[in-house]
C-alpha cells in the first residue's frame, strides 16, 4: 500500500533547526520543507508582543501562502533582574544587526553590581504549528540558569558565553553542542510538540 507522506514547511533557513526537526520527527511520516527549498516565501516582520505572537505568525503566513502545514519556533532569553528583558529583543538587544558579542556585553553591563541571587534568567522556546485549514497547536521549553559576570568559553551562539547551568556549573558555551541540545529550550519544546503534534497530521 502506498503510504502519502504529509508535507510539512519549517518556516527558518537555519541549518541547525532544520536538521534537529528532521531527526527527531524522522519516524513521523513527514516529508519536511524548509525556507531554502521554497520558491520566493514571504516577507515576515517579526512585530509581536511575544514569543508566542511571533511564532503564531510565521507559521500562518508560511501555511497560507504555500497550502500546506507549517512549523515555526521563536526563542530569546529573559532575565528576571530587567523585568524579562531582552525578551523577544534578543537578537537585537544591542541594536538592529548587533553581533552576538555586543548583545552580551550590553547584557552584562545591564547587570554590573547586580548580586548573584539576582541574577536568574531563561531561555525560552514557543513552536506553532500551522495547518492552511486554520487548525493549530503549540508546543514550550525552556531552560533556566543564572548569568554570569565574564563570558566563558567559545561553543554555541547567541548569549550562550553568559548562561550559566547551575546544575552542570557551566556555561552553555562550555558544554559540547550534542549535550546543549539534550536541555535547551529548543530541544525541550521539540519533545513537547512531539507529543502533541499526532493531533494535527
Ligand atoms: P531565534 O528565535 O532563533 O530568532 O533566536 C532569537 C535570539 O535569541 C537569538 O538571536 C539569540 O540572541 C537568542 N537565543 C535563542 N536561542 C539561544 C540559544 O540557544 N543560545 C543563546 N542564545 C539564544
Amino acid at each position: 500500500m502506498h503510504t502519502q507522506k504529509k508535507s510539512c514547511i519549517l518556516a527558518t533557513k537555519n541549518q541547525g533547526k532544520i536538521r534537529e526537526f528532521k531527526e527527531l520527527f524522522s519516524d513521523m511520516g513527514i516529508d519536511f520543507l524548509s525556507l531554502n527549498d521554497v520558491e520566493a516565501p514571504p516577507e515576515i516582520v517579526e512585530d509581536g508582543e511575544s514569543f508566542f505572537e511571533n511564532a503564531f505568525k510565521k507559521a500562518k503566513t508560511i501555511s497560507e501562502h504555500f497550502g500546506v502545514m507549517a512549523i515555526s519556533d521563536d526563542s530569546g532569553l529573559e532575565v528576571d533582574a530587567l523585568g524579562g528583558r531582552p525578551g523577544i529583543y534578543s537578537a537585537r538587544f544591542a541594536g538592529e544587526g548587533a553581533s552576538d558579542e555586543e548583545n552580551y556585553l550590553k547584557l552584562l553591563q545591564e547587570l554590573e553590581g547586580v548580586e548573584d541571587e539576582k541574577r536568574t534568567a531563561r531561555f525560552r522556546c514557543v513552536m506553532v504549528v500551522y495547518r492552511p485549514d486554520g487548525k493549530w497547536i503549540k508546543a514550550e521549553g525552556s531552560l533556566e540558569g543564572v548569568i554570569t559576570r565574564e563570558p566563558r568559553g567559545t561553543k554555541g551562539f547567541g548569549y550562550d558565553p553568559v548562561f550559566l547551568v547551575p546544575t552542570l556549573g557551566k556555561t552553555l558555551a562550555e558544554i559540547p553542542m550534542e549535550e546543549k541540545n539534550k536541555i535547551s529550550h529548543r530541544a525541550r519544546a521539540l519533545h513537547a510538540l512531539r507529543e502533541s503534534i499526532e493531533e494535527i497530521l
